[in-house]
């Protein structure tokens, strides 16, 4: 068959078969799919033959590039061994030594890992967890959790209990856990109508409002440390991060900070947590863990947490959660081989001098028309289009501004997927500063395009 007939049956059974996540089928199945058949470093290469620069990492997952020798080789080392074998009942090598890795890079007091196979798993297994902490502990009275509206951690229904995007979650609403919910840190559009020169952090005023009044239902106060990412990139103003952690310690509640998103160097630290020196209960990784290669997820938690599940047999304080792929030994060989390399090339280096490159940039975009703010952390990034710069308006959910100014920036060779109309930055770690300041120029002249001067994405 022809390179050409093959390539048109591909893209007629992805229509045919599959069903995209987070996709409107009838608009997906409209126009031609994209498919992937190699990459190499930074860049994805279609069946067609043309070259894309990864904008997004994947996902948010391949921080170290594409096709990397020493997350190859390690994979291949650990398939000449085992592929998979189970951590209920029994232990495997790779899953050992990734768990000491992990507990000596994290921050201080996390000494126990837990695995599973996503980030929605490492935020359930951190729930319940955090739950059955209390519970073994005789205190059967917190059955809730304190959260941030805007927050983002996963997809299973305990992760969509604790999120707070109204078009993602709201369908879901019936069948959720009830939850507190504090301000999001949202600056821009924030909720109290204050100013970050004049608020004075009132948004954790609100939290401590909640918690006063209720702390002692809640089992645990769920964060995305720094960002709240899929909400649109909302990095949190100067001490924010740190004042929840306090009050958080001062009403003795547990604190699980989901890093599943800024974990492994995104904001130019290995973990966002340290930024103000916050120490959670428990810390949740997944999407960068692996260097992109493959599904894997830890939660990390303390000793006191740990100590508080130990009993006899009889006593029913085991935690009952597992998934058949826990610990999975080809996954675990590939987040070591991840987290040697980020030390070896000084990833966090390059993180941190691309960033300057980045926030510079940032400041420059906010004077296009409709670019209503740009933030960013680090090595992410969002840009938030607005149809009225004045008054804050947003361009209408229908009209896809957000996915305009990607396929406008895809007919450039670059790949991106917006949060509604917000534009994602988020490219691998490793990066060079050509190919950012490439990657920045083409997203520049692609909202140019597609705000100002009228650009839409034609259907085939
Ligand atoms: C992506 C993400 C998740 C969910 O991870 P999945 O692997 O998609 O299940 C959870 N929390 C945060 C902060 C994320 O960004």
């Amino acid at each position: 068959m022809d390179i050409l007939a093959r390539n048109r049956a591909l893209e007629e059974k992805d229509h045919l078969y599959l069903w995209h996540p987070f996709t409107q089928q009838k608009d997906w199945t409209a126009r031609r799919p994209v498919i992937i058949e190699e990459a190499r470093g930074c860049y994805l290469r279609d069946i067609y033959g043309r070259w894309y620069l990864d904008g997004v990492s994947s996902l948010w997952v391949n921080i170290l590039g594409h096709r990397r020798r020493e997350i190859d080789d390690a994979i291949r080392a650990q398939l000449d061994r085992v592929a998979h074998s189970t951590l209920l009942g029994l232990a495997n090598i790779p899953s050992i030594e990734l768990g000491e890795r992990l507990v000596s890079l994290s921050p201080e007091g996390l000494t126990r890992v837990f695995y599973s196979d996503n980030g929605s798993t490492s935020v359930e297994v951190a729930l319940k967890m955090a739950y059955q902490y209390w519970v073994n502990r005789g205190d059967r009275g917190r059955t809730t959790f304190l959260c941030l509206n805007n927050a983002y951690h996963g997809d299973t229904l305990g992760a969509v209990s604790v999120g707070g995007i109204e078009i993602f979650h709201e369908t879901f609403r019936p069948l959720l856990f009830r939850t507190y919910r504090a301000p999001s840190p949202y600056c821009y559009r924030c909720e109290l109508g204050l100013t970050p020169e004049d608020c004075e952090l009132a948004c954790l005023h609100a939290l401590d409002e909640i918690l006063k009044e209720h702390a002692e239902e809640v089992a645990a106060v769920v964060v995305e440390p720094m960002v709240q990412a899929a909400a649109g990139m909302i990095v949190f103003p100067k001490g924010y991060m740190r004042g929840l952690y306090e009050l958080v310690k001062r009403y003795g509640l547990l604190l699980i900070a989901d890093e599943v998103a800024v974990g492994f160097g995104r904001t130019g630290r290995l973990f966002a947590c340290e930024h103000e020196d916050v120490r959670p209960d428990f810390l949740c990784l997944s999407k960068a863990l692996t260097g992109g290669y493959l599904p894997l997820a830890a939660t990390l938690t303390t000793d006191e947490v740990y100590s508080a599940f130990l009993g006899e047999i009889e006593e029913l304080k085991t935690f009952f959660h597992g998934h058949s792929y826990t610990g999975n030994p080809l996954a675990c060989a590939a987040a070591l081989a991840t987290l040697r390399t980020i030390e070896r090339e000084g990833v966090l280096q390059n993180v941190r001098e691309n960033s300057a490159v980045l926030m510079q940039w940032l400041q420059e975009i906010q004077a296009l028309p409709h670019v209503g703010d740009a933030r960013g952390i680090g090595l992410m990034a969002g840009v938030e289009l607005v149809r009225d710069k004045e008054t804050k308006e947003p361009y209408p959910y229908g009209e896809q501004m957000g996915y305009q100014v990607c396929y406008r920036a895809r007919q450039e060779g670059l790949l991106l997927r917006p949060l509604g109309n917000v534009v994602v930055i988020m490219p691998p770690l490793v990066i060079t500063r050509e190919e950012l300041i490439r990657m920045l120029d083409i997203i520049h002249d692609s909202i140019v395009d597609v705000t100002e001067k009228g650009w839409r994405y034609g259907y085939d």
